[in-house]
């Protein structure tokens, strides 16, 4: 039977162990020298990572872990001594998943006594601090790290109180003054340490920054002079200014740095500018003397930019054109001012040289002040530095008389080609009918010379004919009557006939199938006439003359080879020239005009083709020419 005290007994027991049990503070009750565990709460089993098994287990079996780590001898003192321990961020590590673990407790070891005053048991209450030690770590961690970054920086830090004049700043503030560690720095002190010349400045500065309405940013650089050290230093320091209810500045604080170094490359920097600005002064000069020099050139003078825009004209254009500089410079140039006739060609010829780099050359009709216009020889070099082309120095000659006098040249020839041709033509009749009659007559030996008579009167045919080719080209009016014919044949052909007319020279015939060609047939057969006959002419001691066409690329290839005198390697391009002839012992003895491959050459450029010759002096020659094959 259970009495009533024992009930009430058992019942605030109970209150007990629940209020324990639900505890968030870890709680546990340990009994005997022995430690047998008689109460752990939930909160401890947590820290110790356990379940409720470990009631009547002795503490050292569950916790092997802190043998080693003095708990179980602080434990042993409190039973023996009676007194109560205390700890504070005790560092424990307790095992947890198999892995030792750090932690932090508050903890205390308290004594329980029976009333005789004898301890038969100990009272455990502990706090886990861990996640705040951490919490703290790393806060000094990164204060730290700022320290440092102040540092880095060079900043000093420091508090001015202007309403009682004191102030505080670090060791940093200290060094940037000149002043020694061990002093104590009054404002007196930092007023001495600046640089006398910055004095006033630095005054205002504050003065502006602290004044109620004004608030000026502050932000200064001055010097200091290093009291103790004699060393002379910029300064940066930045600050801000903080007021009181009645809007008195009670504080302004803020950082010094130092900027010495900054101050002394910028210094650097200055002479650097003034040594640039030097150099542009005498480029300006050199351009100016460039100027002058230029504007008393009788030629025009022009550059231009990598783009094509013109950047300098001379004097002597502008008055050409009767316009102010301003009018033509940053412009595309000198396009409108030339004849609507020769602006595409120009400009397509310009653009190319831009594009590749090549000298330009091409002769157009400009337009003077006056509204004439007058032509000219337009020539233009790249200037090229470290492979890059940087500028383009141009020039404009006036060949205005030399295209009339051409042009006075070409009419007579013109004229002249025309009226001979008609006598000439009744000769050549004349001379035929003689010869006719003579051989008929019996006279043989008369008969003959009228024969030589007709082969010089065709000489004087052909030179007329060429005479007038030259000025129909000059004058655009060489006419081509184009049809589609078998082009190896008509080679053949003309081969064939050119074979009559020599007695010494084998011409071989090296021709390759080349199909239909849409061209002017008597005009192929005239460059290929004009070929051989050079050949033959230009090759007295030796008698093979081999003629080959190919087809290559799409393009008939047609050549012309000798083994005769040949060409010297400057003089190979300039054959086709109009009346260029090559001078030398050997070549002064042949009779020609020095026209045929000018109008050969004229002729294939006018069907879409090229035009070329390979010589070695005293070798021989190759002239080759080549045709498109399909165009109409
Ligand atoms: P021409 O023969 O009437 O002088 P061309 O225009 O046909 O005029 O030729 C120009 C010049 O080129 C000739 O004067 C000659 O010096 C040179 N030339 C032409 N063909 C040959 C060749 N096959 N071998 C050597 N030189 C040649």
């Amino acid at each position: 039977m259970i009495n009533d005290a024992d009930l009430q007994f058992r019942q605030s027991e109970n209150i007990y162990r629940t209020l324990i049990e639900e505890s968030p503070t870890p709680i546990g009750l340990y009994i005997g020298r022995d430690m047998i565990i008689q109460v752990a709460n939930k909160a401890i089993l947590e820290i110790w990572g356990k379940g409720d098994d470990v009631i009547n287990k002795s503490y050292h079996a569950i916790l092997p872990e802190l043998e080693g780590q003095k708990i179980f001898k602080i434990l042993d003192e409190v039973f023996t001594t009676g007194i109560t321990y205390e700890a504070t961020e005790y560092q424990l590590y307790i095992e947890r998943n198999g892995e030792m673990q750090k932690f932090y407790f508050n903890f205390t070891f308290k004594p329980l006594k029976d009333s005789e005053g004898n301890v038969w048991g100990v009272i455990n209450t502990a706090n886990d601090v861990t996640e705040l030690i951490l919490i703290r770590q790393k806060l000094a961690e990164s204060e730290e790290q700022t320290l440092f970054a102040l540092s880095a920086a060079e900043l000093g830090t420091w508090n001015f109180n202007p309403l009682n004049k004191s102030l505080v700043w670090d060791m940093r503030c200290q060094e940037l003054f000149g002043f020694n560690h061990d002093r104590y720095i009054q404002f007196s002190d930092f007023l001495r340490g600046i640089y006398p010349d910055d004095f006033e400045y630095v005054k205002s500065e504050t003065l502006q920054a602290i004044d109620k309405d004004l608030r000026k940013n502050f932000d200064i650089k001055f010097r200091t002079i290093g009291i103790e050290n004699k060393q002379l230093r910029w300064i940066r320091a930045k600050g801000n200014a903080y007021f009181n209810e009645d809007n008195a500045c009670n504080r302004i604080a803020g950082t010094v740095q130092n900027i010495t170094r900054e101050i002394a490359d910028s210094e650097e920097q200055k002479k650097l500018i003034a040594a640039v600005k030097l150099k542009n002064d005498e480029l300006n000069d050199q351009i100016k003397q460039f100027e002058f020099v230029t504007n008393f050139m009788p030629v025009q003078l022009w550059t231009a930019k990598t783009n094509g825009e013109l950047d300098f004209v001379n004097q002597r254009t502008l008055d050409f054109l009767g316009k102010e500089a301003k009018e033509i410079i940053g412009t595309e140039g000198f396009l409108k001012y030339i004849h609507p006739e020769d602006q595409e060609a120009s400009l397509a010829i310009w653009t190319q040289s831009l594009q590749s780099g090549t000298p330009y050359q091409y002769e157009f009709r400009l337009e003077d002040k006056k509204g004439n216009y007058k032509w000219q020889l337009s020539r233009a070099l790249p200037f090229i530095n470290d492979g890059k082309i940087i500028k383009w120095f141009g020039t404009n000659t006036d060949i205005d008389e030399q295209k009339q006098l051409q042009r006075q040249k070409d009419d007579f020839l013109g004229i002249a080609s025309h009226e001979l041709k008609t006598p000439v033509t009744s000769i050549k009749a004349y001379a035929q009918v003689l010869g006719a009659m003579l051989a008929k007559e019996g006279e043989q030996k008369k008969a003959e010379m009228v024969l030589r008579m007709d082969s010089q009167v065709n000489r004087l045919t052909n030179l007329i004919g060429d005479l007038l080719d030259v000025t129909k080209i000059n004058s655009g009016r060489l006419l081509f009557n184009k049809t589609w014919f078998d082009f190896k044949q008509v080679i053949k052909e003309t081969v064939e006939d050119l074979q009559h007319t020599t007695q010494k020279h084998k011409l071989i015939q090296d021709l390759a199938e080349t199909g239909q060609i849409f061209s002017d047939k008597d005009r192929i057969g005239q460059v290929v006439t004009n070929l051989v006959t050079n050949a033959i002419k230009y090759s007295p001691y030796t008698d093979k003359i081999i003629i080959n066409t190919k087809l290559e690329n799409n393009e008939v290839v047609v050549c012309v080879q000798d083994f005769g005198i040949g060409i010297p390697e400057d003089k190979a391009d300039r054959v086709f020239e109009q009346f260029y002839r090559v001078s030398g012992d050997k070549q002064h003895t042949f009779p020609g005009l020095g026209l045929g491959l000018y109008i050969s050459s004229e002729i294939i450029k006018r069907e879409g083709g090229k035009m070329w010759v390979n010589s070695i002096e005293g070798k021989g020659s190759t002239f080759c020419f080549s045709l498109p094959l399909n165009k109409k």
